[in-house]
């Protein structure tokens, strides 16, 4: 892109209903939101348990912030990991039954941390087409042969495994797919991981405090096994921020020693890992927010069938209603929002052409009212 060039790229952006543009947040992450100036019940973050604004969670941040400062100052391998952050390594190891952890900043960088660690040229990436763009985007800078094949299509995935010639092989999947909701076939992947002699990784950044017991996909299908590699982030459901890889030690230990993302980046601000620690304790003693959750999943989705809107086949906190048209979907969440309900209506290229929508997630801090409210504002609006 030349600099005089890009007026009419813009323009062109915009004429495509595809143009983006933020919105100011003058509170906290929770459901009752001040976005650009006007109140909005909010039903667009990932803050799945409602923990990015706990008391509790706060306090443990501002305590550590007194005790470890603010700023990490130097990245892990230098003189940036702190005992607070050995110390939430640990606990999510043992939270997740694996022998190790290790903390990144940001999914984002775990994800690009494991696939180019582990696979370069000559070797072989797997991925389902509706990864996230992380992961994808790992795959391509790794320089390993990346074959995308059809969302949870095993059979292709098995033909695709069959006949690599690749030494090391990887699959990688989200284990809840972040614009649609629905999960990968985890179980049977793990089988051809193992039939095919490959390494499973799993992006979990949206099960992870929410599936199962909040220990996430992985555990809740007794997934197991040194192929096995689990990633979660933090900054969703634990409502905090970053992300760790879970495996076996010599794993771990591998991506200490050769991630890149992991090496040349400064550590997280230490208080972080304080709150990463209360919110692995919330997550464990107050299974309340899980079952509020799901209370909530199940009345949306029983109030929209019953009017026939379609829904995706998601159990999860998201739970997208696909409108097509790009200029459709902007338009019903304009409508929304005239009526006080904050909810995204996603685009290509974050979602395929053809499928914009309008992208709900709950929390367990959802009310009853707030949820009766925007699905009759939802079906109002959806009315022909
Ligand atoms: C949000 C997300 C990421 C990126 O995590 P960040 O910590 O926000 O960088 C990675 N994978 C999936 C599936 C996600 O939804």
């Amino acid at each position: 892109m030349r600099s005089q060039d890009l007026s009419a790229a813009l323009l062109e952006l915009q004429q495509q209903h595809r143009f983006r543009q933020r919105h100011i947040v003058e509170t906290p992450q929770s459901c009752e939101m001040i976005i650009d100036g006007k109140s909005y019940i909010a039903f667009a973050s990932n803050d799945y348990l409602g923990l990015a604004n706990h008391p509790q969670l706060i306090e443990a941040g501002r305590e550590a912030m007194l005790r470890w400062g603010v700023g990490g100052g130097a990245s892990h391998l230098v003189a940036g990991h702190f005992a607070i952050h050995e110390e939430a390594e640990e606990a999510l190891a043992a939270f997740c039954g694996r022998e190790a952890a290790l903390l990144f900043s940001s999914g984002y960088a775990a994800n690009q941390a494991v696939i180019t660690s582990l696979v370069g040229r000559g070797d072989a990436v797997f991925a389902d087409k509706l990864n996230h763009a992380s992961l994808n985007d790992a795959c391509l800078l790794s320089r390993a042969t990346f074959r995308r094949f059809r969302h949870n299509d095993l059979q292709q995935l098995e033909q695709l495994l069959a006949s690599t010639p690749a030494r090391t092989r990887l699959i990688a999947v989200d284990a809840v797919y972040s614009m649609d909701g629905d999960e990968a076939p985890l179980k049977k992947l793990q089988y051809l991981a193992d039939k095919y002699d490959a390494w499973l990784y799993i992006d979990d950044a949206h099960g992870f405090g929410v599936l199962g017991d909040g220990r996430g996909s992985a555990v809740e299908q007794g997934l197991h096994g040194e192929r096995l590699i689990y990633m979660a982030t933090l900054g969703k459901a634990a409502g905090v921020s970053g992300a760790f890889v879970a495996a076996s030690s010599q794993l771990i230990a591998w991506l200490v020693n050769t991630a890149r993302s992991y090496i040349f980046t400064t550590a997280q601000p230490p208080a972080l890992a304080a709150a990463v620690l209360v919110s692995l304790r919330l997550m464990a003693d107050e299974p309340w927010r899980r079952q509020r959750l799901q209370q909530s999943v199940s009345r949306l989705r029983e109030s929209l069938s019953e009017v026939n809107i379609p829904l995706m086949a998601s159990r999860t906190p998201i739970q997208p209603i696909i409108i097509g048209r790009n200029e459709q979907a902007l338009l019903l969440a304009a409508q929304l929002k005239e009526r006080g309900f904050w909810v995204p209506a996603i685009r290509p290229p974050t979602v395929p052409e053809g499928t914009a929508r309008l992208r709900l997630t709950l929390s367990a801090a959802h009310t009853p009212d707030q949820l009766e409210g925007l699905l009759d504002c939802v079906v109002e609006a959806m009315q022909p």
